[in-house]
């Protein structure tokens, strides 16, 4: 997998590292654009943002940061379809989450509705749009392909005055939906399809979540993108590589309303392996319930990713590291993963939680006895402090760490084998105790040694198996819940005929466990608060969390495979 973008590793920006910002500084250099730098990051909301807006967002915003420049939140609602007040929201929620701000530049296409049917009515008048009569197919049909012409439409030279009076009638609901389009007049045999006298308006009786029904025509987006941003004094348009070929069109329209003309400049999506990134597929994962709603810890969504407790620096740093492409590529999401170990390393407590428990009785330790030992919050940030966990006679391990017939590389608990209780003692297995009729353990019986406290031996005598545990009377029982992969493939569209993505789903992506127990100081934390749980990865409080109900997520396991690549040198 192979990154090729131009700008890894480095966020600085001394030198303009990725070639939009180049661009921006030769047109700074020659007062293009009156020396300004104005970009937007123009969301349509038909669902909730995934990791990809964030990279067009950290682009958008980042620039304009760069620049002292400023940077508009443009909703691009012009396709009442699947539009919502939620989408809305959300959106707002997640860019602020990630730590942009757009003061009050806070824009809707739809409220440009009025605008830009003046602008179509220009160019009716100048002669360089007209009303077509051909339905949806025929208007395919009539386009032609790639390697033939289009056909002109029957229509195409209908008088200023006809294509005037039908389009207000259009305007008015005299028409049925679908049975006629506002076209532009450019060329049919144009090599770019996108210019075979495109569609700007249709007819569609369906009410906006802004405007309600006062409008049953809509603009098409490639009708209202360009002029949105002229409006807005947008100086670049940077947008995503599937509009490359939509540019032209852009110009077009700009150029022959003679209206400010904002620069398009396009830059690679981003794809991640094991992920689909595209609303149009998380939305069914979400409507059949494949996942458990937008926010959901293995969707790809800002929203998930947040409460699956990644962070918003995690996120800014990643996107930093892919930097700006012109050409498509895969990123691993080893990365992501890498980026996010990286910060939560710095911020999370530890703690420790026993996700599997296995009873562990000190035979040696006074009945009633506890003691509070210290135990140090972060060892990368001591300005954490530290705090007291309360050790005593009956505890619990994690059951994989013990066996009773070990093999030879195993370092943890087995019979008549000493290991180190973090933070705690150097406890030795004397016993077990088992179910008379399964043999299932029970119980591990141990002794331990009072010279050995902190979990250091003061003769020198070394062990090589650390456990983690809590005390049994005062462990708070929790939910963990464990994520992997919600896709099995690296390519989640990689499908045999007659399958589609939803096939590749991870059966295995969700794996809840009850009945665990974690350090008492934890039952106080707040959704989504951050803890490295020792040796087992980073989590966080999941919403859920009630006042007597614990319930933790799995962020990440601890091996982070992307820093071990790329210390192997095979990257
Ligand atoms: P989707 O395919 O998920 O529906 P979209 O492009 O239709 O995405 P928009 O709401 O139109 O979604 O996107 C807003 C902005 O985010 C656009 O400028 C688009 O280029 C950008 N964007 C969307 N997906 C990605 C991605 N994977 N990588 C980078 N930018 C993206
Ligand atoms: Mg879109």
């Amino acid at each position: 997998m192979n990154d090729n973008s131009q700008t890894e590793g480095q966020s600085t920006t001394e030198t303009p590292t990725d070639f939009i910002r180049q661009i921006i500084e030769i047109d700074l250099a020659n007062g293009t654009h009156e020396g300004k730098v104005h970009t937007r990051f123009p969301p349509e909301p038909n669902g909730y943002l995934h990791i990809g807006h964030a990279k067009a967002i950290c682009i958008n915003f980042g620039i304009a940061e760069d620049y002292n420049g400023v940077c508009n939140l443009r909703f691009d609602d012009t396709n009442p379809t699947g539009e919502s007040l939620e989408y809305v929201e959300s959106i707002k929620k997640d860019v602020r989450w990630l730590g942009f701000d757009w003061e009050d530049r806070e824009f809707y296409a739809s409220d440009y509705f009025e605008q830009l049917f003046r602008y179509a009515v220009k160019l009716i008048e100048k002669g360089k749009a007209y009303i077509c009569d051909l339905d949806s197919e025929q208007t395919r049909e009539y386009r032609g392909t790639l390697t033939e012409a289009g056909i002109e439409s029957p229509y195409r030279n209908r008088s200023i005055e006809e294509n005037l009076d039908l389009f207000h009638r259009m305007r008015v609901g005299e028409f049925e939906d679908g049975c006629r389009t506002l076209r532009a007049k450019i060329d049919m045999a144009a090599p770019n399809l996108n210019l075979r006298d495109p569609v700007m308006y249709r007819i569609l009786r369906t009410t906006h979540y802004r405007k309600g029904d006062q409008w049953c025509i809509y603009p098409m987006y490639d009708f209202t993108h360009g002029q949105s941003d002229s409006i807005e004094g947008v100086t670049h348009s940077l947008c995503s590589l599937e509009f490359e070929n939509h540019r032209p069109l852009y110009d077009w329209y700009l150029d022959k309303l003679e209206i400010y003309s904002p620069q398009q400049i396009e830059f690679a999506r981003l794809n991640l392996n094991y992920t689909v990134l595209s609303k149009r597929k998380l939305l069914p994962l979400v409507e059949n319930q494949i996942v458990n709603g937008w926010d959901d810890p293995r969707m790809p969504t800002l929203s998930g990713l947040r409460r699956r407790g990644y962070t918003p620096e995690a996120i800014r740093d990643f996107c930093n590291r892919i930097g700006i492409a012109k050409s498509d590529n895969i990123v691993d999401i080893a990365l992501l993963e890498h980026c996010l170990r990286q910060d939560l390393n710095q911020k999370s407590t530890r703690a420790m939680a026993v996700m599997n428990p296995l009873k562990l009785v000190i035979e040696n330790y006074p009945e009633e006895q506890v003691e509070e030992l210290e135990a140090i919050n972060n060892p990368e940030d001591p300005s954490q402090g530290s705090r007291a966990i309360p050790f005593s006679r009956e505890l619990y391990i994690e059951q994989e760490d013990f066996m009773e017939n070990p093999p030879k590389k195993y370092f943890r608990l087995s019979p008549g084998r000493e290991a180190r209780l973090m933070h705690a003692y150097y406890v030795k297995c004397q016993s077990v105790v088992k179910d008379e009729e399964t043999g299932e353990i029970l119980e591990v019986r141990c002794t331990y040694d009072p010279d050995t406290k902190g979990g250091w031996s003061q003769d020198g005598r070394k062990v090589k198996g650390t456990l983690h545990w809590v005390s049994a009377s005062h462990a708070v029982p929790a939910e963990i819940r464990l994520y992997d992969r919600l896709f099995l493939k690296e390519d989640p569209d990689d499908v045999t005929e007659g399958q589609d993505y939803t096939d590749n789903l991870n059966p295995d992506s969700l794996q809840i466990l009850t009945g665990c127990l974690v350090e008492p100081g934890l039952a106080t934390g707040k959704a989504g608060d951050h803890y490295q749980f020792l040796r087992q990865g980073y989590f966080c409080v999941d919403p859920d969390r009630t006042v007597g109900r614990l319930v933790f997520n799995r962020t990440v396991p601890l091996r982070d495979t992307w820093a071990k690549v790329q210390r192997s040198g095979k990257r």
